[in-house]
């Protein structure tokens, strides 16, 4: 590791100030920074410590949504009743990341920041229309996610948060790479006031909406209307663990399981 200046900021304006100061970088819970920085992938100067920021933390119920703290690990929310209570599919998507280890240091902040093409909250996010709440603004799910590890954040912008709106019905379905648990393909499928939404992470470059599952949902929310769906394998990744009509597949597997498991 080469050397870099550590900040712990004790409010989020301090975060921010330091971050658009020093060209730094935020630090969550270190899972893809400090890997990155280990690989000399990003060698940033100076590093912002958010774990002291209250701000960044709690799970609670406003209104007819579920606030996320930017800073809660995925254990925390794995186990949280008001989570599990509202809308349990988030739960237990949080309890199938990576490993115990894993769950216990990651944040839903970092990944969304990070937004890996084949990590798992971009779909919850992008699935139940979520809105990102930035130190600056709020940015909802359509808007953030812009492509492979790019999202719409600034450079010295700082998520505090996330605000997921109460679905009627909602799961989550992966196929995980046996090595990461990362997703080959996870789909998120959620049906409330607005229509069916679905979010598909794993497959391609970034999260992406599937209108013609969305279609076919709204028409019959049932596994055998997911199944029915071919889905264009046009542009979807290839790579060792499977290729894009193998991915395009899972992806109306997936679904179906989804719709299966919301009940
Ligand atoms: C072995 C292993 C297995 C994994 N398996 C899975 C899996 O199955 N599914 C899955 O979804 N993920 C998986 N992950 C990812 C992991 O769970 C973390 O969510 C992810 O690596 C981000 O880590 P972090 O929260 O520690 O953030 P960090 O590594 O600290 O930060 C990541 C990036 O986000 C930025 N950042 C962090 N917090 C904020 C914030 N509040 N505002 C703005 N920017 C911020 C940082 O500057 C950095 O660029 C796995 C990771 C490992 C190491």
């Amino acid at each position: 590791m080469y050397p870099f200046e550590l900040h712990r900021p004790a409010s989020i304006a301090d975060a921010a100030a330091l971050l658009a100061k020093t060209g730094g970088k935020a630090l969550a819970g270190g899972q893809s920074l400090v890997a990155a920085m280990k690989l000399r992938l990003a060698q940033p100067g100076h590093v912002v410590d958010l774990s002291g920021l209250a701000e960044l933390k709690g799970i609670r119920r406003e209104g007819d949504a579920v606030s996320i703290g930017a800073m809660s690990r995925h254990a925390d929310i794995a186990s949280s009743d008001v989570v599990k209570g509202a809308i349990p599919a988030l739960a237990a998507l949080a309890e199938g990341i990576g490993d115990r280890q894993v769950r216990n240091v990651g944040t839903i902040g970092g990944s969304l920041a990070n937004n890996d093409p084949a990590a798992d909250w971009p779909a919850a996010v992008l699935g139940l229309n979520a809105t990102v709440h930035t130190n600056k603004r709020k940015v909802p799910a359509d808007e953030y996610f812009r492509g492979m590890y790019e999202t719409a954040l600034a450079d010295d912008e700082i998520i505090v948060s996330v605000s997921f709106p109460v679905p009627k019905k909602a799961a989550y379905a992966k196929f995980p790479n046996p090595a990461s648990r990362f997703a080959l393909v996870g789909v998120f499928v959620a049906l409330s006031g607005p229509g069916v939404r679905v979010a598909v992470t794993g497959a391609a470059s970034s999260v992406f909406r599937c209108k013609p599952l969305e279609d076919a949902l709204a028409r019959s929310f049932t596994a055998a209307a997911a199944k029915a769906v071919k889905v264009d394998a046009a542009g979807l990744n290839a790579d060792l663990h499977g290729s894009p009509a193998y991915r395009a597949h899972l992806v109306s597997v997936m679904a179906a399981r989804a719709v299966t498991s919301a009940g």
